[in-house]
C-alpha cells in the first residue's frame, strides 16, 4: 500500500502536470516535483496558473520579463506577435519609468531625424533614434516631437502609447525583489524561475527576459563623500547654482550634461575624472561625450575659467571647512587619509597644496556624476549573475546568445547587453537594442519552440538585387554596426540561397544551433568603420580622411559594407583565433565595398560591379543579367547558358530590351 506521504504527493505532481503549458507536459514521468533548491522560503508545492494562487506559485507565464522600460516593451511586442504566453512586470505606475527621473536635465540625446528626404520607412529608421519597432506607423517619434533632441518626457508618453496601442500585457506596480531558481526536469533548461515581488506573490517562468537597465549610481570610494552630491539627486534649480564655484566628478555624458545646464549661472566648473575626455565624433561611439553637451570644452578651450582635469576620483579626499568644501590629491601609491583616528574627516586639515595646485581653491559644490551599474541585487545563491570585469563591471556576463553566462534560461534585454558591445556599437542605446531584443527574440522561438529564424529562399540570380537594397535601406545593421550582419546561406549546389537578415555575427560557428539554417556556404555582410578609423585623439578630420577609388575599398575608413565568404561555416576556434579587430574569421574571400559620401552604395561601377565580381569569383557562377536576345543567341552557340538565361529566357520570361533601355545599359557600362 502508499504510503500516504507518497499518495500526497502524487496529487500534487498530477496537479503540476495540469497546470504546464504543453511543452513542459510531455515527460511529465521526469518531473520528481519541483525540489527546491535555493534555500528560499519557496513551498514545494505545485505550479498553479494564474488563479490557483492557494496552490503554490501564484502566477505561471512560460516568459517573464523584468521591466517596462523601452526594451521590456521591444520584447513584449515580438512574444505578444508570436502568441507567447508571458508577462511584463513593472515597478512603476506606468512603462518607461527611467525616463521619468533620467536624464535629470530632461534632453535626450538620441537623435530625431524626422526629414530625410525618403519614403522608405525601413531606410528612416538609420535616422530615428528613438522609435521602438512596430508595424503603427503612428508610433514614431517624428509624431511625437519636431526637436532633433526631444525631451524626455516625450518617451514616457510614447512608451504609454506603445504599450497601450500594441495591448502589451504589463503589470505594473510590481517591484520584483527576489529572484531564484527550482529544479524541474521538464523545463527547457532544467529548472523555473520564482520571482517575488513587494507583496510576496509569487510568479514562476521558464525564460526569463531581464530587461531592468542600468541605473544603480556609482558611488566611488571616496573620502569626504558625504560632502558631495549624486546626479541622480542634485537640485535641478540654477539658482541653486548662482555665483558658486562648482566641481564635477565624472567625465561622461551625464557630467557634461550637469554642466551645460548650470553653467550659465556658476562661477566656473571644474570637471575631473581619471580618464581623458573620449568624443563620440572622434571614437564613433554614441556613449562617448556628444557634441549636444560639450558646451565645457568650449569654454575650457576658449579660457573661460571653466577646465577639464584627469585624476583619479578613489585617490581624492573632500574635506568641509566652514561650508567650503576642500579637495585633497593623492598620488596613485598614496594611501588617502581615512579619518579614523580623528572624530571625523573634517577634523583631518586638507593638505597644504603646491602653490600651484589645479584644485587650491575650495568649492561651494561637489556633483558626482560618475554612471551607473546593474543591479544585481535581485539575485539570490541560486541565480547570482556573473558580473563584468574592469571597463564592464558595470555589467552582468552574458554570452552572445543574450543568455547569462552562468544562469541558464536567464536572458538578458536592452542597455544591460551593452557589455556585448561597450564602445564599439550601439547595444546600450534604443536605436542599437531594439535590433538586439529581436535578435534574441529570434534566438528564443528556435530554442524553445523549434521556429527558425526569419528568412526568405530565393533564386541565387537574386542574390546581388537582395544584397545592394539591402545594403541601402537595412536599419539593424547600420545602427548595430560590426554586431549584427546579414547572413546568406548557399543552397543547392549554389542555385538558390537562404537570407537570414540582421544576425548577431559572433554566433556564426553556431548556426545552424541557435539558428535552425544550415547550408554549404556562407556569406556575411556587415557594415563597418575602418579599423584604424576610429578612436579618442584620432584626427578624423584628417585630409586623406577617404578613398573613393574602389581599387582601395579595404582602405575605407567610414561606414562601408564588408562581405566575408566562407565556404565551411567556422568553428568557434577560428572565431577566437581571428584577427586583431577583425570582427570574423579570415574568410575564404574577403571584399569591401568602397565607402560613399552619400553613404549610398549604388554606384553602378565602383558599389555595384565589385559586388558582383566578388560574388561570382566566390560561387563560382555567372550573375550577370542578359536581355532575350543574348540569351537566344547564346542558346544557339553554347550547351548550356547564364544561369539567369536559364531561369527567365529558357523558361519563357524575359525582358525584350527597348532601344532607349539598351543605349542606356551599353552607356552605363552594364552591358558591352
Ligand atoms: C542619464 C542617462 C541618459 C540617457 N539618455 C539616453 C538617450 O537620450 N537615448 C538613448 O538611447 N539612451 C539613453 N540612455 C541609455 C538608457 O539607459 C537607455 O536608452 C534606456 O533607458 C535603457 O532601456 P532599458 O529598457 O534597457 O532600461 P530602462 O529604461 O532603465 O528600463 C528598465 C525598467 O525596468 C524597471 N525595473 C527595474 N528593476 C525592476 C524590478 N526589480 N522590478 C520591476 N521592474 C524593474 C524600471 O522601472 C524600468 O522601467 C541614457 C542613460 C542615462 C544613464
Amino acid at each position: 500500500m502508499a504510503h500516504p506521504q507518497h499518495a500526497k504527493l502524487l496529487a500534487i505532481a498530477l496537479l503540476v502536470v495540469a497546470a504546464l503549458p504543453p511543452c513542459l507536459q510531455q515527460s511529465f514521468h521526469d518531473i520528481p516535483l519541483v525540489s527546491v533548491q535555493s534555500g528560499e522560503d519557496i513551498p514545494a508545492e505545485p505550479l498553479g496558473k494564474e488563479g490557483s494562487a492557494k496552490q503554490g506559485f501564484d502566477v505561471y507565464h512560460d516568459y517573464l520579463v523584468i521591466g517596462a522600460g523601452l526594451v521590456g516593451a521591444a520584447d513584449g511586442v515580438y512574444l505578444e506577435r508570436a502568441g507567447r504566453d508571458y508577462l511584463i512586470l513593472e515597478r512603476g505606475m506606468g512603462a518607461g519609468t527611467f525616463y521619468t527621473q533620467y536624464p535629470r536635465h530632461r534632453k535626450l540625446i538620441s537623435i530625431n531625424k524626422r526629414n530625410t528626404g525618403k519614403t522608405n520607412k525601413e531606410f528612416n529608421m538609420r535616422h530615428d533614434w528613438n522609435s521602438l519597432l512596430s508595424d503603427d506607423d503612428s508610433l514614431q517619434l517624428r509624431h511625437y516631437s519636431k526637436e532633433f533632441f526631444p525631451p524626455a518626457d516625450i518617451l514616457v508618453q510614447y512608451l504609454h502609447d506603445y504599450a497601450t496601442k500594441l495591448k502589451l500585457k504589463v503589470q505594473y506596480n510590481t517591484n520584483v525583489q527576489g529572484v531564484s531558481r527550482v529544479a524541474n526536469h521538464s523545463a527547457i533548461a532544467k529548472h523555473l524561475f520564482i520571482l517575488r515581488d513587494q507583496a510576496n506573490r509569487t510568479y514562476a517562468c521558464q525564460t526569463l527576459i531581464v530587461a531592468t537597465g542600468v541605473w544603480v549610481p556609482n558611488v566611488p570610494k571616496m573620502q569626504g563623500l558625504e560632502h558631495t552630491v549624486g546626479y541622480e539627486d542634485m537640485s535641478l534649480d540654477p539658482e541653486d547654482y548662482e555665483g558658486k564655484t562648482v566641481l564635477i566628478l565624472g567625465r561622461g555624458n551625464s557630467a557634461f550634461e550637469t554642466a551645460d545646464h548650470i553653467m550659465h549661472a556658476t562661477n566656473l566648473i571644474h570637471m575631473f575624472a581619471r580618464s581623458r575626455v573620449r568624443l563620440s565624433w572622434a571614437t564613433h561611439y554614441v556613449g562617448d561625450l556628444r557634441a549636444i553637451n560639450n558646451g565645457l570644452l568650449d569654454t575650457y578651450q576658449l579660457k573661460s575659467l571653466d577646465a577639464v582635469l584627469e585624476a583619479n576620483v578613489e585617490k581624492m579626499r573632500v574635506v568641509n571647512v566652514d561650508g567650503k568644501l576642500y579637495l585633497d590629491v593623492y598620488d596613485e601609491d598614496e594611501d588617502v587619509p581615512d579619518g579614523e583616528d580623528a572624530e571625523s574627516d573634517s577634523n583631518i586639515p586638507p593638505k597644504i597644496p603646491t602653490d600651484n595646485f589645479a584644485a587650491r581653491e575650495p568649492y561651494d559644490i561637489i556633483i558626482r556624476a560618475l554612471g551607473f551599474k546593474f543591479d544585481d541585487s535581485i539575485f539570490d545563491e541560486t541565480t547570482a549573475v556573473e558580473m563584468g570585469r574592469n571597463r564592464k563591471k558595470k555589467y552582468p556576463t552574458i554570452k552572445h546568445n543574450y543568455e547569462s553566462s552562468n544562469v541558464p534560461g536567464m536572458f538578458f534585454a536592452g542597455t544591460c547587453t551593452h557589455s556585448l558591445d561597450f564602445r564599439k556599437s550601439a547595444g546600450g542605446f534604443i536605436h542599437g537594442f531594439r535590433y538586439t531584443a529581436r535578435a534574441m527574440f529570434h534566438l528564443l522561438e528556435w530554442r524553445n519552440h523549434g521556429v527558425p529564424w526569419p528568412s526568405v529562399s530565393l533564386p541565387t540570380t537574386q542574390l546581388l538585387s537582395t544584397i545592394v537594397k539591402r545594403l541601402n535601406e537595412g536599419s539593424g545593421f547600420y545602427q548595430m554596426f560590426s554586431v549584427l550582419g546579414d547572413v546568406i546561406i548557399l543552397k543547392n549546389g549554389g542555385t538558390s540561397f537562404v537570407y537570414l537578415e540582421e544576425f548577431p555575427i559572433r554566433l556564426l560557428p553556431a548556426l545552424p544551433k541557435v539558428a535552425g539554417h544550415d547550408g554549404e556556404q556562407f556569406i556575411v555582410v556587415a557594415l563597418e568603420y575602418g579599423k584604424n578609423f576610429s578612436g579618442p585623439g584620432k584626427d578624423i578630420f584628417r585630409p586623406d580622411r577617404a578613398t573613393g577609388d574602389p581599387s582601395d575599398a579595404h582602405n575605407s575608413n567610414f561606414l562601408h559594407p564588408v562581405f566575408y565568404h566562407y565556404d565551411k561555416l567556422p568553428t568557434e576556434s577560428d572565431m577566437l583565433a581571428r584577427p586583431e579587430k577583425w570582427i570574423l574569421p579570415r574568410p575564404t574571400h574577403l571584399h569591401h565595398t568602397v565607402e560613399d559620401f552619400l553613404t549610398s552604395f549604388t554606384a553602378p561601377k565602383s558599389h555595384i560591379l565589385p559586388i558582383r565580381r566578388f560574388l561570382e569569383t566566390s560561387l563560382d557562377t555567372d550573375l550577370r543579367n542578359f536581355f532575350a536576345e543574348s540569351c537566344f543567341k547564346m542558346a544557339l552557340k553554347h550547351r548550356s547558358v547564364p544561369r539567369e538565361c536559364q531561369e527567365h529566357y529558357m523558361q519563357g520570361q524575359g525582358l525584350i530590351p527597348t532601344v532607349p533601355i539598351l543605349t542606356h545599359a551599353v552607356k552605363s557600362g552594364l552591358v558591352m
